[in-house]
């Protein structure tokens, strides 16, 4: 892969996880010269599987085309012929899913809508198979600091070495020291990440288990919603299937980790009264609370020389299965104007532009999807415990995301580049 001489700039990545090798991709499809620095020693994928819409498979194909065909052949969809549209099949988590009470499920489909659904570890071992070389990531370098200086970025890790670059694309997680170097000076109170007010469980279930459990209902994606809980499943490749066990509480999270062990008693009680078909499956989980953060306001995705992609900009509850898909679209957005860069002094505007389209929507994302919660636990005040009302709810709400027409966001991206680079020439030369 050639990279171009006559950009002579630099990007340094900070995080390997999904939105680091999207951005690593995009950039290596646009012969822009990156490296991608983690703080873990090889990539690591909390968390079991990830399903993606339709907007991400999108998003990959324009990142580039080999990244959606190596999705395609590790991903899966729906099993059942004719449920390809299906969202999920939503039914109530109570004995019998609802039948005592004469409610048989109601589906969550679109036309506009494909569910496909991958082991994370697969995602990220074909995202990282795409790099162009294997020393376009660096493993073992926690950045500890990241600060402008002058018209460079320098980056200090926790073993004492020191990196500079042109600019940083902080790609390090909801808690990244990267939101620090954005938003601590201006805005300090939205640095650190928030608790939704909900936790969940979660497990891969074994091929085969799935079905042994719940027969035909595991075939295709499900929600169970109750009172205060839901669960969540849906097929995997080879056969097992993703179980996700959600609570709402209104006690603060109270731990210093985003992750705490309780007993399998405790995990149980928290299902108390749901149909025993869940409770068997819960038995494949660890008893593992997974406290559910989220940005749900960042004022801005950038400062000067650095940015922010990925879950360290908008870190979102998983209600929607579409945080992934936004660190995709991030991706595309930044490599796009990256490109087209001709040299550094208009790296800031790219930020700038970057910002201007990506984040009202990933934000709008972070805002819907913790309102989506609320639809799944039965807690939401225009739809309560009324499956008609939630049901209907979800049946448009999530259109706009999986619509979205991301190649108007790159004509945008031009065009904004374009403008705010005349703009700036204007202040300079008046
Ligand atoms: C329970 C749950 C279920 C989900 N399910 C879905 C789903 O079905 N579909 C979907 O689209 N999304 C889902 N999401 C959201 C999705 O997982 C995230 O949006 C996505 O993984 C974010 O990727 P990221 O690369 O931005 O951050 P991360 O995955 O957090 O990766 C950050 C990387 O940066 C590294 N790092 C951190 N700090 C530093 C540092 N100081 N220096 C260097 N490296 C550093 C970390 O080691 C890590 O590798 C879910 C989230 C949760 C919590």
């Amino acid at each position: 892969m050639h990279h171009r001489p006559d950009q002579g700039i630099h990007i340094l990545i900070i995080g390997g996880g999904i939105a680091g090798l999207a951005l690593g991709i995009g950039l290596d499809r646009r012969n822009v010269s990156y490296t991608i620095y983690e703080a873990s020693t090889e990539l690591s994928f909390a968390g079991a599987g990830i399903a993606l819409g339709p907007n991400t498979t999108r998003a990959m194909a324009l990142l580039d085309p080999a990244l959606r065909e190596a999705y395609d052949s590790i991903s899966t969809k729906n099993q059942s012929l004719g449920k390809e549209h299906h969202f999920a099949d939503f039914l109530l988590a109570e004995p019998r899913f609802g039948a005592s009470q004469g409610f048989h499920g109601a589906a969550v489909a679109s036309e506009h809508f494909v569910r496909s659904g991958a082991h994370r570890k697969d995602l990220m071992g074909v995202m990282r198979s795409l790099l162009s070389t294997d020393d376009k990531i660096v493993f073992g370098k926690r950045a500890v600091q990241v600060r402008q200086v002058g018209d460079k970025v320098k980056v200090e890790f926790a073993d004492g070495s020191c990196v500079e670059a042109d600019a940083v694309v902080g790609c390090d997680g909801g808690k990244g020291v990267t939101r620090c170097a954005v938003l601590g000076g201006t805005y300090p109170d939205q640095v650190d990440v928030a608790y939704s007010g909900r936790y969940v469980y979660r497990a891969v279930i074994p091929p085969g288990k799935g079905q042994e459990v719940l027969g035909e209902y595991a075939d295709d994606s499900k929600i169970f919603l109750g009172k205060g809980i839901y669960f969540a499943a849906y097929p995997l490749s080879g056969g097992g299937f993703n179980f996700l066990a959600g609570r709402q509480t209104d006690e603060p999270w109270g731990h210093p980790h985003w992750t705490c062990e309780v007993t399998k008693e405790d995990m149980l009680r928290d299902f108390e009264g749901c149909d025993a078909r869940l409770l068997r499956l819960l038995e494949w989980a660890s008893p593992l609370r997974w406290g559910l953060f989220h940005h749900l306001h960042t004022p801005t995705y950038h400062n000067g020389l650095v940015a922010l992609l990925g879950d360290v900009a908008h870190a979102s509850t998983p209600h929607q299965g579409a945080g992934a898909g936004q660190c995709f679209e991030d991706a595309l957005v930044m490599s796009h104007l990256l490109a087209r860069v001709k040299s550094v002094a208009e790296l800031e505007a790219v930020f700038e532009v970057y910002d201007s389209i990506c984040r009202p929507r990933a934000q709008e994302i972070v805002r819907t999807s913790n309102e989506t919660g609320l639809l799944y636990t039965m807690t939401h005040p225009d739809c309560g415990e009324d499956m008609d009302k939630i049901t209907s709810n979800a049946r448009q709400r999530f259109h706009w995301i999986w619509t979205h027409d991301l190649e108007g966001d790159l004509r945008q991206a031009e065009d904004g580049l374009q403008a705010s680079m005349a703009r700036r020439s204007t202040t300079e030369s008046s």
